[in-house]
């Protein structure tokens, strides 16, 4: 840890992008209590707050993307995704894009999210023994769809023009009343990655590899994904065999079944929205949303750490009625520790991967000894009284690195 007076230096800026309500509280504080009077840490600063967003015409969500492209790491707060309520609360210009899609749709790439593990905080799923990471294709499917609702009776057709000006078409339905379409699409090239990016996880971290989709059901588009996958795991034959591990592919409902009784330590790799709710479900059997990480992998190896879990909107409210929340902090201390870590290592400078350890070990170890949020106390059998505020464990973990 930091000696007295003297910071650990972090040689290249590190993108940060802040967020909004609670999220943006408890990043603030891990910030100041926990970073800085340790560090002496050069940012590239981008405030994504809903206002902000607005104000710029949400350009300054593109800036922070392209910033993490040229400095290769960011870490981001959690930030709200516009909707029509949000357009009202803060009288926006438009419901602008959820910003983790455009970050996604600039850097492309693999969302990994793995739990954390603490010994007092027994997982729901009882044979869960080992973290389950899931690889979460952050490009296309729903998250880039068109959509149209069907006023009345009409034919909707798929057409697809080549270059050379070819057409081929298809009937996707003829309505004889009111309904809805969603046409989406995805990249060869993205799919590619995703599971180059899956595969090159698994092998590094010596674990199995699952993928699981429902081509069953739709033969091509599901279909082409298990295809390019087989690709990429086949291209690393050998190093699945020299390291004993395995790959199966598997349809999504047989890879949930199972899941109930594996002991874990898998990884498994799922489409963009199976990805989605497969994090969230995961987060959930580990404990809760507020111990769940995730980075997001571009094939041309940048790095976005952030926490799993979203602006925490219930707590905020409680906050801004000047409530004491219990927060879990968590997941956004090792979104930090993260990002220092995989600064450190692209930069060479051991000092700061060694500060993020530690940072983790003493964040586990406060929790371990006793000191926690609600969303955590109830599992290990400690009385909602005795749980921490969002500050008290901040502070508890600050005296451990003192
Ligand atoms: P949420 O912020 O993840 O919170 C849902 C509930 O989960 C909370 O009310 C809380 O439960 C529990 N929870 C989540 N994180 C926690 C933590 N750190 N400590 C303790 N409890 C935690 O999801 P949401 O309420 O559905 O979404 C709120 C906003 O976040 C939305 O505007 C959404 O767009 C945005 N969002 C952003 C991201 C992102 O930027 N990555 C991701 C998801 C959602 P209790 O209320 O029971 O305590
Ligand atoms: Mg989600």
């Amino acid at each position: 840890m930091a000696h007295a007076g003297k910071k650990i230096v972090v040689k290249t800026p590190l993108v940060e992008i802040d967020g909004d309500e609670m999220a943006r509280v408890v990043w603030q504080m891990v910030k100041a209590k926990l970073l800085l009077p340790h560090l002496e840490l050069p940012i590239d600063y981008y405030d994504l707050h809903i206002t902000k967003r607005d104000e710029t015409e949400d350009h300054v969500t593109i800036d922070s993307a392209l910033a993490i492209k040229q400095y290769g790491v960011g870490v981001k707060c959690a930030t709200i995704t516009a909707n029509a309520e949000r357009v009202k609360e803060f009288n926006l210009k438009t419901a602008w894009p959820s910003p983790n899609a455009t970050i996604r749709s600039v850097l492309d790439g693999t969302v990994f999210r793995k739990p954390i593990l603490v010994k007092n905080i027994p997982p729901a799923v009882q044979s869960w023994k080992k973290p389950v990471t899931i690889g979460r294709h952050a490009y296309g499917d729903i998250y880039s769809a068109v959509e149209m609702v069907i006023p009345d009776a009409g034919k909707v057709e798929l057409v697809y023009t080549a270059e050379s000006g070819a057409k081929q078409t298809l009937k996707l339905h003829e309505f004889d009343g009111p309904g809805v379409v969603m046409g989406m699409h995805n990249l060869d090239n993205s799919i590619r990655s995703f599971a180059r990016a899956c595969v090159g996880y698994a092998l590094s971290e010596g674990i199995e590899l699952w993928f699981a989709a429902k081509d069953t059901i739709s033969k091509k588009y599901h279909g082409h994904f298990r295809a390019l996958f087989q690709d990429a795991v086949d291209a690393k034959k050998a190093e699945f065999e020299a390291k004993r591990i395995s790959y199966r592919y598997m349809l999504i409902d047989d890879a949930a079944a199972q899941m109930m009784k594996h002991e874990g330590g898998m990884m498994l790799a799922l489409m963009n929205y199976d990805g989605d709710v497969w994090s969230d479900l995961v987060a959930g059997g580990f404990g809760s949303l507020g111990l769940m990480t995730s980075v997001l992998v571009s094939p041309d190896g940048c790095y976005e750490y952030e926490a799993a879990h979203g602006t925490v909107r219930r707590h905020f409210l409680a906050h801004q009625k000047g409530e004491k929340t219990s927060t879990n902090a968590v997941a956004s201390i090792f979104a930090w520790t993260g990002a220092l870590a995989k600064r450190g290592e692209l930069d060479k400078t051991p000092d700061v991967v060694e500060f993020a350890r530690g940072l983790e070990n003493a964040t586990i170890a406060t929790i371990e000894a006793g000191t926690m949020t609600k969303d955590l106390a109830s599992m290990a059998g400690i009385p909602a009284a005795k749980a921490a505020s969002t500050e008290e464990f901040i502070d508890a973990v600050g005296k451990r690195i003192a």
